[in-house]
């Protein structure tokens, strides 16, 4: 049982909250990387409120394909090129070291998650593609992402519910899969239990620049600090900008699907090198069918499946792996994904508005949500997160 609080139980006021010396840290997003966060912030002793303008897990974190991605996402190295893919290396780090925290996730927070670790293939059908996807997988190898090149011989018995003529898979046996509607309420259970407050139903917050620190206002409250940790996904871009901060990040609907339950037959995390596909079979036995296909926005925001994208997806899924090609799609559904161009996350202080620390991973942030959150409530703490990965790279 969650111990939210929610808007009636914080209809004052709340100024600066003290224990002992201490005053609150602010998180304001309750999707992954703020619940998150306020777990391993928490859990160091940090007092810490979240506010959470709907519900915990409401938005990506609870819609996404939960995909727990290692390699480097193949269409952007194709577009960007070879020098874009090496960029993009301390970010392979960052989903290295995420995917070694998610192997120890569910004892961490006494939780099933449905983590398992299949491993990831990658398949490419041209000469063009597997060369791509060989000087692609030397990028990851250097980054620390083991990458076994499958040729076409082989392939036929490593993935036998591939259609035949792939000339080669790109394996990571790192990758995996998980069910986003469990990771968030998770973390925020744990969170609760280690003493942090989750404010939910409480409107968008804002926050308002103080003589010392700042102070965030929602429906029916209030609370000043001088520490605040933005995770608020696809919505960030507005909240900074309301401080006079602009970043280069977007906000893109895309689209995912899911199949009626199948017999298991799909052992891998599944990508196609020729266009945008990622397929898994979760453990109930429905396949995910997804890639990043972009969806529509209606007049008021919302998204709507982009009937176009998802035939071109399904029809892509049946030509990689043929066995789904007989199963009924029983659900297709949009949300919005938190981007930025060059796919690198920002995390860290921002210099301009010192003591607000941005936690933003685009396109890949249920992989990485683990290690990003973790690293940023160090960051918080005022140390240098302990895992091998340059977050020089990631400054705002
Ligand atoms: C369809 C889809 C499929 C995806 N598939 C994958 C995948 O397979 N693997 C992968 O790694 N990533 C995937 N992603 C990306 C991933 O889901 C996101 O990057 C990640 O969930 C972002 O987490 P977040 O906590 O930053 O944002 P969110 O989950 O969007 O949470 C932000 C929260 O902040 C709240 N909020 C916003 N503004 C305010 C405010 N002013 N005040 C209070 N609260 C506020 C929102 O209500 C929301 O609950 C996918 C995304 C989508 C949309």
């Amino acid at each position: 049982m969650l111990r939210y609080a929610n808007k009636c139980e914080h209809s004052a006021h709340i100024w600066i909250r003290k224990r002992g010396s201490r005053v609150t840290t602010v998180v304001i997003g309750g999707g992954l990387a703020g619940c998150a966060a306020a777990w391993y912030l928490a859990r160091d002793g940090v007092e810490v409120t979240l506010i959470e303008a709907g519900e915990v897990n409401q938005l990506a974190s609870g819609s996404n394909a939960g995909s727990l991605h290692a390699q480097i996402p193949h269409e952007p190295f194709v577009l960007k090129g070879e020098g874009w893919g090496r960029m993009f290396s301390p970010t392979v780090r960052l989903l290295r070291a995420s995917l070694a925290m998610w192997a120890g996730l569910e004892a961490e927070l006494d939780a099933d998650l449905e983590v398992k670790f299949g491993g990831g293939m990658l398949v490419g059908q041209t000469r063009e593609e597997a060369r791509q996807i060989a000087a692609k997988a030397e990028i990851q190898r250097a980054a620390g992402v083991e990458t076994e090149l499958i040729g076409a011989a082989e392939l036929a018995g490593r993935a036998p519910y591939l259609a035949p003529g792939a000339e080669i898979g790109a394996f990571a046996p790192i990758e995996g899969k998980a069910n986003p509607l469990l990771v968030a309420p998770a973390f925020a259970r744990a969170a609760t239990a280690a003493g942090a407050t989750i404010v939910t139903r409480a409107g968008k917050a804002a926050i308002v620049r103080e003589r010392q620190g700042y102070s965030v206002h929602w429906t029916g409250g209030s609370i000043a600090t001088r520490r605040i940790v933005v995770a608020a996904g696809a919505a960030t871009g507005p909240l900074l900008e309301s401080l006079g901060i602009h970043l280069a990040i977007d906000a893109v609907p895309i689209q995912v699907s899911v199949t009626e339950l199948a017999e298991p037959f799909l052992p891998h995390l599944v990508y196609a090198a020729a266009e945008k596909l990622t397929m898994k079979q979760a453990r109930n036995g429905s396949v995910l069918i997804g890639g990043g296909w972009e969806a529509c926005i209606d007049a008021r925001g919302r998204p709507y499946v982009n009937a176009a994208n998802l035939a071109t997806n399904l029809a892509l899924a049946c030509r990689t792996v043929p066995g789904v090609a007989s199963l009924s799609i029983v659900r297709s559904w949009p949300a919005i994904v938190n981007g930025t161009d060059d796919w690198m996350p920002i995390l860290g202080e921002l210099p301009a508005a010192p003591g607000i620390f941005l936690s933003y991973v685009p396109w890949l942030g249920f992989s990485a949500g683990p290690a990003a959150a973790r690293a940023i409530a160090s960051m918080v703490q005022g140390k240098v997160p302990e895992m091998d990965v340059d977050f020089r790279a990631f400054a705002p």
